[in-house]
């Protein structure tokens, strides 16, 4: 995944970036992003800097932006194509699970009204089975 112009910044940025997105299992924001690779190597990184890079993932399929939180979860390699994005509102882990079914469903919905889609966000926010479990509350 080369950069546009042969632009190594993105790329390196970008390495950074998914490392940590991969690290925390939950979304991050931008400016905690920057914050965390500040942290990491020791020098200042701008919230520009990073999102030009989450912008590289985003285009490359790695990266989502979880429009619920204003925030940025990495793409699990097993989870290519269309998913449903599970947030849960104790842990804020990210899990992704395939719902090809369901988006063909929503897209053939917003066709039948005339809609051309740009984008689907599709976020469900609840428990995770770790929060679940802890609370006694999963028995499955
Ligand atoms: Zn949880």
């Amino acid at each position: 995944m080369a950069g546009p112009r042969g632009s190594s910044v993105p790329e390196k940025t970008g390495a950074a970036v998914l490392r940590l997105l991969l690290r925390h299992e939950r979304p991050l924001g931008g400016s905690e992003l920057a914050r965390l690779l500040a942290a990491d190597t020791g020098t200042r990184v701008h919230a520009n800097t990073v999102y030009r890079a989450l912008r590289w993932l985003i285009d490359g399929g790695r990266v989502r932006r979880i429009a619920s939180r204003r925030s940025y979860a990495a793409i699990p390699f097993d989870a290519q194509g269309d998913f449903l994005i599970l947030l849960c509102s104790r842990c804020e882990r990210a899990t992704h699970v395939a719902a090809p079914e369901i988006v063909r469903d929503i897209e053939a919905a917003a066709r039948r009204a005339g809609f051309r889609a740009e984008a689907l966000y599709l976020e469900m926010i609840g428990q995770c089975p770790h929060c679940r479990r802890d609370e006694g509350a999963y028995a499955a």
